[in-house]
C-alpha cells in the first residue's frame, strides 16, 4: 500500500536536482552536473577545524596552521561542503531562499562527514540566531540542519541550548580578540536547558564555519555551563585562500 502510494507521489512530483530543478534519478540529490560543481570535502583535513590540506596523511593527527597556533576551544571538527560554487547557492537558498526542505539532504551529507565524530549519548545543538533576524527568516538554517542530524543519527538535539541576548553586530574588521568578546557577551546558556549537558559531549552544529568565532564562543559557553567535550559540524568550510 505504501509503495503504491509512493510511486503515485513520485508521479506527481518527481525527484528534482536540489542544484538546479532538473529531472534527476536520485531522490533528494543533485543531477551530475550540479555533483560534479558542488565541492564536497575529502581526503587530508585539518582534523580541528575541517579545512582540506595538501598532502597525504601518516595516520597521525594533522592540523592547520591556524589551529596549531591558536588551539580550537573544541576537540574535532568537521564540514561536508567548501564554500564554493554550487554549494555557496545552496546554502544562500537555505539561508535566505525560504528552501527549508534543503536542510534534509544537507544533513545528511554531515552526518556522513563526521561520522567519526558522533558518539553515544552526545547533545546535537544549533548555533543560535537572535529572534530579530528568526522573524525576517522565518527558520534558524542551522537548527533545521541539527533537527535533521539528529533524526538521521538518532542522537538528542536540544534546539535552544544555546540563546543569543543581543544582536550580534557586524563582525567585519574586528580583530580575533574583539570578536572573541563582543561572542561572549552575546551569546548564553539557556538557563533551562544547562542540566542536559551535565558531563555529557555536544556537538555544535552551523551551516558555514569561517573563522570559527562563533563556533568558539558557543564550545567556551558549553565548557562553562559543564559539558564534557565539544566538537563542531559546518554543512559547509570557507577556505582561507578563495
Ligand atoms: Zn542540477
Ligand atoms: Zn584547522
Amino acid at each position: 500500500m505504501w509503495q503504491r502510494i509512493q510511486t503515485a507521489v513520485e508521479l506527481i512530483y518527481p525527484p528534482r536536482c536540489l542544484g538546479c530543478g532538473d529531472l534527476t534519478e536520485a531522490d533528494f540529490g543533485l543531477c551530475g552536473c550540479c555533483w560534479r560543481d558542488t565541492l564536497f570535502i575529502g581526503g587530508v583535513i585539518c582534523e580541528s577545524c575541517g579545512v582540506p590540506l595538501p598532502g597525504e596523511t601518516d595516520g597521525h593527527r594533522i592540523e592547520c596552521d591556524d589551529c596549531m597556533k591558536t588551539p580550537r576551544p573544541w576537540r574535532d571538527g568537521r564540514a561536508a561542503l567548501l564554500y564554493d560554487g554550487k554549494a555557496r547557492s545552496l546554502i544562500l537558498a537555505l539561508k535566505h531562499g525560504g528552501r527549508p526542505e534543503l536542510a534534509r539532504p544537507a544533513a545528511r551529507w554531515m552526518a556522513q562527514a563526521g561520522r567519526d565524530l558522533l558518539r553515544e549519548d552526545m547533545l546535537i545543538a544549533p548555533v543560535p540566531l537572535h529572534w530579530s533576524r528568526l522573524l525576517k527568516r522565518r527558520y534558524n538554517q542551522s537548527a533545521l540542519l541539527a533537527q535533521h542530524l539528529g533524526r538521521q543519527t538518532r542522537l538528542e538535539v536540544c534546539p535552544d541550548l544555546l540563546v543569543r541576548r543581543s544582536r550580534t553586530p557586524v563582525l567585519d574588521g574586528k580583530t580575533a580578540s574583539q570578536r572573541a568578546e563582543i561572542l561572549s557577551r552575546a551569546i548564553i546558556a539557556h538557563p533551562k536547558r544547562t542540566r542536559l549537558m551535565q558531563g555529557r559531549g555536544v556537538l555544535l552544529v552551523d551551516d558555514v564555519m569561517t573563522s570559527g568565532a562563533t563556533l568558539a564562543a558557543c564550545a567556551r559557553v558549553c565548557l562553562a555551563s559543564g559539558a564534557n567535550h565539544i566538537s563542531v559540524l559546518a554543512l559547509a568550510r570557507v577556505a582561507k585562500d578563495t
